[in-house]
């Protein structure tokens, strides 16, 4: 791992023009709501990949009309990324396993029109663990879900 310090709205910001496709097609708008300040050391590779699957997740199990967005906070020992989505939702008995390899909810209508191996949250759940981090699922059915990534604060931030 490689940690480089960089500013993390224009990061997001990037990565979001790589999906502003695949909003379009789900008629989806993405809100990059970080703040300018938001200054962070991490490595960028494993940044990336979980917001790749967060966001891809966001956009895929969206409504039309509907919106993700981005945000950022922090305290003494960690910051936070949060994902929030507009979405289907997800019921409380089916969050403790999402982060299981190949477990995707058994909502028929959902896994007929959205494809995935149910790989995505495992890798996060890998990624987050490898760096000392934290995940957690806030979720409403028929509301939408937030997720949050607690990654440790280093030194020499
Ligand atoms: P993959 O990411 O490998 O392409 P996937 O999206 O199905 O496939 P995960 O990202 O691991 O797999 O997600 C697991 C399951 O959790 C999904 O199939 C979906 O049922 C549910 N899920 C994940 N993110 C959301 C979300 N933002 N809103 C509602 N349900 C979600
Ligand atoms: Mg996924």
């Amino acid at each position: 791992q490689h940690a480089e310090t960089l500013n993390l709205r224009s990061f997001v910001a990037e990565r979001l023009q790589g999906y502003l496709s695949m909003a379009k097609l789900h008629d989806v708008t993405l809100k990059n709501e970080i703040p300018e300040s938001a200054t962070i050391t991490v490595d960028s590779k494993t940044l990336l990949r979980i917001l790749q699957n967060l966001v891809s997740n966001a956009i895929k199990y969206n409504r039309p009309g509907g919106q993700v967005t981005v945000k950022y906070s922090v305290n003494d020992s960690f910051w936070q990324l949060h994902v929030s989505d507009t979405g289907i939702g997800i019921a409380q008995k089916d969050i403790s396993r999402l982060f299981e390899r190949f477990y995707r909810v058994d909502d028929s209508r959902t896994k007929q029109k959205v494809s995935g191996t149910g790989l995505g949250l495992a890798i996060v759940k890998e990624l987050v663990d490898s760096i000392g981090g934290a995940i957690h699922v806030k979720s409403q059915r028929g509301v939408g879900s937030t997720f949050t990534v607690e990654f440790p604060i280093t030194d020499n931030t």
